[in-house]
């Protein structure tokens, strides 16, 4: 049977670094399988949907390339699709799938009408604490006999239908990262399968899709792990084959205390994207949070990681985020970029911080030159500014330029003598290599410090005080625009 694999998000909220850490997975298992990546559409709890979340979630994805073979997607409209033969794909377009189910459980008599309300549970609860209890559904209308369940439901009194759960069960499961896990019944409720409103809960719904769908492998994170007895308790009602689950470890905040949460830092996606991370700088992050080759690797293509991935190496232990590490990485990924490839994202990145960058091979030569330093796209328009702006010449500039036992007056003229200098430099020797060579000339010559030479030219040009080097920025400028800079702070005073 093929591997069929399902990400199964609720259009509650955005696209959590750990819900996609879920969606890695379930696309690294399906495609090293030669499975079917699904997209499923959980929003049976209709008062927590937040508008325009499932599209963005969507949009999040497939920014990070990871668009399902089958299920609900983006269209090239930026509108949401479904493709498949087992939809829909969307759960509250299967209210009447969830509601022959539960009817089929109740004929059974593995599920039961709750006529309960709300206060009178409240007060149930508040009794058990006032005992000393774990709060608890006590059963009360496990045993009410059919035909007044039959008939208080006719009279259209409100019910939700629970689970019988079988009492007093050991029920055992295997999960593919944890092994053999053992439950009880006797710590179980009987639980909601379907709520008053006619909407089924996530027990149900899950249950009852995954097996209609197919789904093979269930890879959630491991805050469902209570679910899953009952889950497979409700397999067995219905007589049907559980898939294998694995259920992947939480993400921790860097201090490894606490869940990865919005007091650490960004935890959407899309803040990522925004920030100037590369896909997949995000995919190696996430992928090493709980799975590890077991060697001294870092990086991987995706072809690679598809090859590598093991799910049962994924360990137990939660994994700790860390925010320098992704920095690390998304360099990494940024310098595999061709220059052309990363020019091509500087771009947007510098004109919507207002620096007026244009396309060309100026911004070829000055994307190259900050390749190497760049840890995410957003540090650029920092990083570039001064390639594309003029630096002001007033008194913090003159500071600037005074190299470490200087002072103004010998710096200018030092300054000064080296314009005379370079002006001699044909255009076409404008190079790297002959501009290094001739002002170490210069300086030899002058008998100065290489210092008290280079610093001044690399601030007059640049106005910061970290840049590439006086050589890399008199060459990106271009003589013209070099030696026009300089002379503007030799003008002054
Ligand atoms: N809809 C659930 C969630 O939002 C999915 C859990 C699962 O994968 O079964 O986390």
């Amino acid at each position: 049977m093929s591997v069929r694999v399902r990400y199964a998000p609720s259009p509650t909220g955005e696209l959590h670094l750990g819900s996609l850490r879920t969606v890695i997975f379930d696309w690294l298992y399906a495609r090293q399988n030669k499975g079917v990546f699904i997209m499923r559409v959980e929003d049976t709890d209709q008062a927590r949907v937040v508008e325009g979340s499932l599209k963005r979630q969507l949009y999040d994805l497939a920014w990070m390339g990871l668009t399902p073979d089958e299920g609900v997607y983006l269209n090239e409209q930026g509108e949401v699709g479904q493709k498949g033969d087992k939809g829909p794909y969307i759960q509250s377009e299967r209210l009447p799938m969830y509601a022959h189910y539960a009817a089929k459980l109740l004929e059974d008599g593995h599920a039961y009408r709750c006529f309960a309300t709300a206060e009178e549970l409240d007060k149930m609860r508040e009794e058990q604490q006032a005992r000393g209890e774990i709060p608890k559904y006590d059963r009360r209308f496990r045993d009410l006999p059919k035909e007044e369940s039959d008939k208080r439901a006719k009279a259209g009194e409100p019910f939700v239908i629970r689970h019988a759960l079988p009492l007093d069960r050991e029920v055992k499961g295997r999960d593919v990262i944890r092994g053999e896990m053992v439950f009880n019944t006797n710590d179980l409720d009987d639980y909601v399968l379907m709520k008053s409103d006619g909407f089924p809960t996530y027990q149900l719904a899950s249950v009852v899709d995954d097996h209609l769908m197919e789904i093979t492998h269930v890879i959630r994170g491991e805050e469902w792990i209570p679910s899953l007895p009952k889950n497979l308790l409700l397999y067995e009602a219905f007589g049907w084959k559980a898939p294998s689950f694995a259920h992947v470890p939480v993400i921790l905040g860097p201090d490894g205390r606490h869940k990865l949460s919005k007091r650490d830092g960004s935890v959407n996606v899309a803040e990522y994207r925004d920030k100037g991370y590369l896909p997949d700088a995000l995919f190696n992050m996430l992928t090493f949070l709980g799975w590890s080759p077991g060697t001294e690797e870092e990086f991987f293509t995706r072809d690679e990681f598809i090859r590598r991935f093991d799910l049962t190496r994924v360990q137990k232990a939660p994994a700790k985020f860390s925010f320098e590490r992704l920095d690390y990485v998304n360099g990494w990924y940024i310098r595999q970029l061709s220059v052309g490839e990363l020019a091509t994202m500087l771009l947007l990145v510098l004109q919507k911080a207002g620096v007026p960058a244009e396309p060309g091979n100026y911004l070829l030569a000055v994307t190259a030159s900050v390749q190497e330093r760049l840890k995410h796209l957003d540090e650029a328009p920092e990083f570039t500014r001064y390639f594309f702006v003029r630096p002001d010449v007033n008194t913090e500039l003159l500071e600037l330029i005074i190299p470490k036992k200087g002072d103004l007056e010998s710096t200018r003229k030092i300054l000064k003598l080296a314009v005379d200098y370079l002006e001699k430099i044909p255009c076409e020797e404008w190079t790297v290599d002959v501009l290094d060579e001739r002002l170490r000339l210069f300086i030899g010559m002058g008998e100065y410090s290489n210092i008290a030479v280079l610093w001044p030219i690399r601030a007059a040009l640049t106005g910061v005080s970290a840049s590439p080097g006086a050589f890399e920025m008199l060459h990106v400028l271009g003589k013209d625009e070099s030696l026009a800079r300089l002379r503007a702070v030799i003008a002054v005073g």
